[in-house]
Parts: C-alpha cells; sequence; structure tokens
C-alpha cells in the first residue's frame, strides 16, 4: 500500500479529526447481563501475557504500511474494561504506543474506559500523568435495584464516587456512559438519572437504548417471561425526556446517541462516523484504511499465540469496492447531527450524491425525514427517530 497521506482528503479540515489507534482490552470483572462483546476474565497471568503481546504487535506495526506513515490524532483505550489493568501496564502500553507511531504534537484526545469500583484516585491519578486526558465513565443506570438486574458490578454510589474521584485527579473531560428501556424502568425512573447525572456537570454523555442481543442471559430471561422490558411508548417517553432535558442544557445532541457541551465531541468516534482511517490493536479489535478493514479474531489465546506466529493474528479482511465505500460513509456520515457536506463527499469518491441515490434521496426529503440545506443533508427530527429506516434506504 502506498503512503497514506498521498491518498487521504484532509479530515483535519473536515471535522477536526484524524486517524486514530484503538487498543481493545478484553477483559472484565464479570459478565453483565446484556453484553454480547467479546470479553473474558482477567486473571493475573492473563493480563501478563496480554501486556507482552502487544508489546509486540506494536512492534511489528510500527514498521508497516500504512501505519508508519499516518499521523494519528487520537488514542482510545476500550473494552471490555481497561481499568482492569493494572495502572503502571496502562501507562507503558501508552506510552509504547506513542513511540510507535507518528502522534499529532499536543492536541492528541487520548480516551480510556474506566467501569466504576475498578480504580481509585491514585490510580486515576496517574493515568492522568500518564498522558490520558479524556475519561469514559461506564455508569449505565443510578439505580442499585437496575444495575443488579443488568449484571452490573458496581453500585450507583460506586459510579458516584468515581466521577468525582476523576474530577480531584485532573480529568477535565469526563465523558458518562448511560443506557435507558432497562429492565422494568419507568419513564420517570430515567429522568432521575439523566437530571442526577447533568448535574454532576461532565463534557459528554453517550446515551443507549438497551437492546436484547440473541444468546445473552437478559434475552434468555426476557424469552422466559422472568424479565419484562419497558414498552414502545414507555422508551419513546425516555427519548422525549431526553430531548426535553438537552434542549434546556449546554448539551447539544451530535450523533444519534452521543451528547456533548462546546468543544468536547468524542473526536475518536468523529473519526469513525467520518469512516476515516484507524489501527486497532488487540483480540477482536478493527483497523481500517480507505474503503479495506481488517479485523483481529475474538480470541484471547490466538491473539497470545500470534506474537509467534504473526500472520495468524489476522481474522477476516474486507475489501469494498468504491460504490460501496462511498454509499457507507454517507450512511455513517448521518449519523451525526451536522449531517454530510455533499461537496466534500463529491470530492472525496468522484461520485455526486444527488445524482446516484437520484428519486430515493428525493423521497426521503420530502418524507421530511431528511433534509438538504445547500450542500448539507442531514436528518431531520423525524428522521432521527426513524435513524435505521432511512439507513436501510441508502445502504
Ligand atoms: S463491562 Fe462492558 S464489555 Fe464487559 S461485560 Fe459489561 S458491557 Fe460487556
Amino acid at each position: 500500500m502506498s503512503s497514506a497521506k498521498a491518498h487521504w482528503p484532509d479530515l483535519t479540515s473536515m471535522d477536526k479529526t484524524g486517524p486514530g489507534v484503538y487498543l481493545h482490552v478484553p477483559f472484565c470483572l464479570s459478565k453483565c447481563s446484556y453484553c454480547s462483546f467479546y470479553s473474558c476474565t482477567a486473571t493475573d497471568t492473563g493480563i501478563r501475557q496480554y501486556h507482552a503481546a502487544v508489546l509486540k504487535r506494536l512492534n511489528t506495526l510500527r514498521h508497516h504500511a500504512p501505519w508508519k506513515s499516518l499521523t494519528f490524532t487520537t488514542i482510545f483505550f476500550g473494552g471490555g474494561t481497561p481499568s482492569i489493568l493494572p495502572v503502571p501496564l496502562l501507562a507503558e502500553l501508552l506510552a509504547r504506543i506513542k513511540e510507535s507511531f507518528s502522534i499529532t504534537s499536543d492536541q492528541a484526545e487520548i480516551s480510556i474506559e474506566v467501569n466504576p469500583a475498578t480504580i481509585d484516585q491514585e490510580g486515576l491519578g496517574k493515568l492522568r500523568h500518564a498522558g490520558f486526558n479524556r475519561l469514559s465513565i461506564g455508569f449505565q443506570s443510578l439505580d442499585d435495584q437496575q444495575l443488579k438486574r443488568i449484571g452490573r458490578p458496581h453500585s450507583a454510589n460506586d459510579a458516584l464516587e468515581t466521577y468525582v474521584t476523576a474530577r480531584k485527579a485532573g480529568f477535565s473531560n469526563i465523558s458518562i456512559d448511560l443506557m435507558y428501556g432497562l429492565p422494568d424502568q419507568t419513564p420517570e425512573q430515567w429522568k432521575k438519572i439523566l437530571g442526577q447525572t447533568m448535574e454532576l456537570k461532565p463534557e459528554h454523555i453517550s446515551m443507549y437504548e438497551l437492546t436484547l442481543e440473541p444468546g445473552t442471559p437478559l434475552a434468555s430471561a426476557v424469552d422466559r417471561g422472568e424479565i419484562s422490558l419497558p414498552d414502545e411508548d414507555a422508551v419513546m417517553e425516555m427519548m422525549e425526556i431526553t430531548r426535553e432535558t438537552i434542549s434546556h442544557s449546554p448539551f447539544k445532541r451530535y450523533e444519534i446517541s452521543n451528547y456533548a457541551r462546546p468543544g468536547f465531541r468524542c473526536r475518536h468516534n468523529l473519526n469513525y462516523w467520518n469512516n476515516g482511517s484507524y489501527l486497532g490493536i488487540g483480540p477482536g479489535a478493527v483497523s481500517a484504511f480507505e474503503g479495506k478493514r481488517w479485523s483481529t479474531r475474538e480470541d484471547l489465546a490466538q491473539f497470545l499465540d500470534a506474537t509467534k506466529t504473526p500472520r495468524s493474528i489476522e481474522g477476516e479482511e474486507e475489501v469494498l469496492n468504491h460504490e460501496a465505500y462511498f454509499r457507507e460513509t454517507v450512511v455513517i456520515g448521518l449519523r451525526l447531527t451536522d449531517g454530510i457536506d455533499l461537496k466534500k463527499l463529491h470530492d472525496r469518491f468522484s461520485i455526486d450524491p444527488m445524482t446516484y441515490y437520484d428519486k430515493t434521496l428525493t423521497h426521503l426529503i420530502a418524507q421530511k425525514l431528511l433534509k438538504l440545506e445547500g450542500w448539507n443533508l442531514s436528518l431531520t427530527k423525524h428522521g432521527l427517530a426513524l435513524a435505521n429506516t432511512v439507513m436501510a434506504e441508502l445502504v
């Protein structure tokens, strides 16, 4: 593959984002009942071996195209539960990533996900000192009974304490993850949780509706009638409560599930929504470059083994043709409330979106699901609520 810079559009001028490095830490304290992500129980040996394997992987990747010629603007430690790793190991992994690749000078966004009760103030202080400048805390709820029912291994108080501690440790960019539509949750309960979260004054909030993933313990419990989820009307009411609460706050919804104060949109995720390049490291991590995607197998043992036989680490490779890459960029980009700039899209792909989608686009605009303002195409308020239907027409 030739130099990335020669072919990649100027993302900096589009959204102040650029290529990102993602480190997947596959360990969790226990399995949440709704979770279908790949994760495994942490053991001292497993953590030590994982740490050694990531360092070896970095040594290989640093010499590989296209990564060796990109300048990364964000680094994200996600999982799993990255904060299960001892802080000195996290600090070392970050330092080695910075040494291995070109990272934008002093403006890089460096995030880490932490779960409540997995790290104390001293640990958070050390993470801040190591260079992490953005924290994403997985609250999910602030109701102990709900937390228990979805198998979260922490209490509401643990979540609040972790937030306060993170502030004391010097984090000035904190995101909180919440979920709504939890078992037996009422709109009033959601309103209370959202209100408590807003009172903390985080910089960013992600809010996801609970979806039942087949094969998870929660899905089975719902099938057996042991647990019930709020009905569609109740969930719509929760969405309306969110819209109303956010409209009276300094937050702005900038993506279907993400809200930020001015200047605090997550640049790492913006790069995904711009369909930019990213390097994923760790079992199950995905990398992408110019319509080509590589996934690493969701298998810790294989990831560890791959340090001995480097090629066996790769899982699937997916190569999108030019049109598929274009369509994917449209669909992912429309997740952003700012929408997409059709002129920039045309410059990037040499495809005129209006001609390409023709009647489909005209129809979606006529139905008031999409709106076109100058060169800008975005979902309407109605379209945001029916985003999946709109995307299905354009993908
Ligand atoms: S902490 Fe996150 S990744 Fe781990 S089991 Fe729970 S939801 Fe899944």
